[in-house]
């Protein structure tokens, strides 16, 4: 079996059993002591120790993954300007698809309406965490001590550190194609790592999911189902629509081998809620199976999974609708204008991993004079909805990474276009 269709078949076996685990510890058919064992040895025990090693060694590549991709990619492609140009189009595009995300999320809450009649719960609770002014996430970009950058995993400014890097090296002459071979040769050795790990992976998408679903059952969806399907349908409706719609008109391109080759990437997002940990395997997948020359998408994936969040644009725009509602305020025409520039730039500062989202909604809710609180009406089935919207965060990366590439002439249609191009898993002679 495939190595996707490997994964699909943990994540499903997962889900089933956790979800089983928890029917059972609820309807006490079984012995309280024996759900105790199945909960201290296997979820809290093994499931738990699995599913933490597993994003534990999908992390562990992300910074020497794109250092060392990225000092390779800003090499060969060489000259500022061009890196300039590849720079200006892929935030122009991310930009402008996470605004495209968020009016349609705007649009369709307000058809759907899905906070009108919801009691806000008395006494709801939600203590916002502060997030930073963006004059400091500006100016954080730019790293004062790399090494600190890269030991606190902060992508901007090893983005920032590796660009610059490798233009010198572009510049230097003897001394820089001696540098860039052994960056070069870098490069292979740590795709290896990833391919040998991701084989790892079907086991540990089966522990995430069922650890996940023994704690996490689908009833808290209950009063939510409005708001929770409202944000599922806008993110097919994006993560299908939007896409498919941009690779066929702005890229030339098949919408069908996209998405049948970012199935995996699709389920490792999902089952890790991280676009931050799902970098390695998305950067292989965009590489090796869509035929993204290196130079574009060491550049185009680590940046999207910092800045571009689409599906968490469509939570907030949703969410904020459903506030307002349940809340019974009017943020009028402008609210709408504000939500969607205050979400695009919450995109850029919400960090690609778990539940961030929820944090930049806080800064959202107060530009339109929402009560924070409300949040705590949503937080129930956000750990649900994270999962979703991760999917489509890095669906969006790679559709832009496919575009720019396109536009650059830096996309092998040969690949893109053949079903069997670059397996990932690692093959066994
Ligand atoms: N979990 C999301 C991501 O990593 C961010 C969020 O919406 O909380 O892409």
């Amino acid at each position: 079996m495939s190595l996707t269709g490997r994964i699909l078949l943990g994540m499903g076996a997962g889900l089933v059993l956790g979800a089983l685990i928890k029917w059972f510890g609820q309807s006490q058919l079984l012995a309280p002591g024996f759900m105790q064992f199945i909960d201290t040895y296997f979820v809290e025990g093994l499931f738990l120790l699995i599913g933490k090693i597993f994003v534990a060694s999908l992390k562990l590549l992300v910074v020497p993954l794109v250092f060392v991709s990225l000092v390779c990619g800003a090499g060969a492609l060489g000259d500022s300007s061009k890196l300039g140009r590849v720079g200006i189009k892929t935030i122009g595009l991310y930009l402008l698809t996470t605004a495209t995300a968020i009016v349609i999320a705007l649009f369709v809450a307000n058809l759907v309406n899905p906070g009108m009649g919801v009691n806000m719960a008395e006494g709801a609770v939600f203590v916002a965490k502060e997030s930073p002014p963006l004059i400091n996430v500006l100016i954080n970009i730019f790293p004062s001590n790399p090494v600190k950058a890269m030991a606190e995993g902060n992508m901007l400014q090893v983005i920032v550190f590796a660009i610059l890097l490798g233009v010198a090296i572009a510049r230097s002459g003897e001394a820089g194609t001696r540098v860039a071979q052994f960056f070069v040769d870098m490069n292979e050795v740590i795709m290896k790592l990833v391919t040998m790990l991701m084989s790892f992976a079907p086991y540990g998408v089966f522990c995430l999911m069922a650890q996940l679903f023994a704690h996490q059952g689908i009833g808290v969806i209950g009063d939510l189902a409005w708001y929770f399907f409202t944000v599922i349908a806008v993110l097919l409706l994006h993560g299908f629509g939007t896409y498919a719609i941009l690779i066929k008109v702005l890229g030339g391109l098949n919408p069908i081998p996209f998405y049948r080759k970012m199935r995996a990437t699709m389920m490792f997002a999902f089952s890790t809620a991280s676009s931050n940990a799902t970098i390695p395997v998305t950067l292989k997948t965009v590489e090796s199976r869509l035929g993204v020359k290196n130079s574009i998408a060491s550049f185009t994936v680590p940046l999207g999974a910092t800045i571009n969040m689409d599906g968490t644009a469509i939570m907030q725009g949703v969410a904020t609708v459903f506030i307002a509602q349940a809340y019974n305020i009017d943020i009028g025409l402008s609210g709408y204008l504000m939500v969607i520039v205050t979400a695009t730039l919450a995109s850029i500062g919400t960090a690609g991993v778990p539940g961030v989202g929820l944090i930049t909604l806080a800064m959202v809710l107060q530009q339109v004079g929402l009560p924070v609180e409300g949040i705590a009406l949503i937080i129930g089935v956000d750990r649900l909805l994270d999962m979703v919207r991760t999917a489509v965060n890095v669906t969006g990366d790679a559709t832009v990474s496919c575009l720019v590439a396109g536009s650059e002439g830096q996309l092998d249609r040969d690949i893109f276009e053949d079903p069997a191009a670059g397996e990932l898993l690692e093959q066994r002679s």
